[in-house]
């Protein structure tokens, strides 16, 4: 059976990635989010099993021994990790994941599966990442001050990903990454099972 398709999309925190998935995921019903795992406190209104699994660094560091996650990585001073058996499952089942992840897990995430579909989203500008950033008002002054120096290192890894998207306006940017999805989909390495089934 064919494989699913992996589908990681990364950009630093403030470009808008969070809204672009959400509204994308709302629309694509084949995609299937993985819920990752933090150290980080929920913030208002986010729920256990839903946004996140949030647990402890103890139980964290538990599952990284018993190498539970496919990737995991420390960003902006939390851990956050993928789930490896979800992930690996449905992708065997032929099924469709999404993975919103940091830069340095899909780089691992690269190495280890470089079938997958790697999406970078990029702000407007540098200018209009920090405002984001400052409007969310969910962190602190020098999480925002960390944050935005990071969105530099991040972006100097954009050329290990195969599509960029600038976070304009949110809708165009759903449409390109519904493109992106729609023509990774249709490549004929993807599609063997189907193309052989018409030649029945
Ligand atoms: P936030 O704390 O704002 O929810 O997420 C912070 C960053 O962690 C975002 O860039 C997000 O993409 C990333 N992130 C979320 N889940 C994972 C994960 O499972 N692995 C990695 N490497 N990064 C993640």
């Amino acid at each position: 059976m064919a494989e699913g398709l992996l589908v990681v999309v990364s950009g630093p925190s403030g470009c808008g990635k969070g809204t672009i998935c959400r509204k994308f995921l709302q629309r694509n019903e084949d995609m299937n989010i993985s819920i990752s795992a933090t150290t980080r406190s929920p913030r208002r209104g986010e729920k256990d099993g839903v946004n996140y699994f949030f647990l402890t660094e103890d139980v964290f560091k538990k599952m990284v021994s018993k190498n539970e996650f496919l990737e995991y990585a420390n960003v902006h001073g939390n851990f956050y990790g993928t789930p490896k058996k979800y992930v690996l499952d449905k992708i065997k089942k032929g099924e469709n994941i999404f993975l919103e992840i940091d830069i340095q897990g899909a780089l691992q995430i690269k190495k280890i599966y470089p079938n997958g579909v790697f999406v970078f989203i990029l702000p407007p500008s540098m200018e209009e990442l920090k405002n984001r950033i400052i409007r969310r008002g969910t962190e602190s002054k020098s999480d925002i001050d960390r944050r935005y120096k990071n969105a530099f290192k991040e972006i100097e890894y954009i050329n290990e990903y195969d599509y960029a998207i600038v976070n304009d306006k949110v809708e165009k940017a759903v449409k390109k990454l519904e493109s992106i999805v729609t023509a990774e989909k249709s490549k004929v390495d993807r599609q063997i099972e189907l193309i052989n089934k018409i030649l029945l």
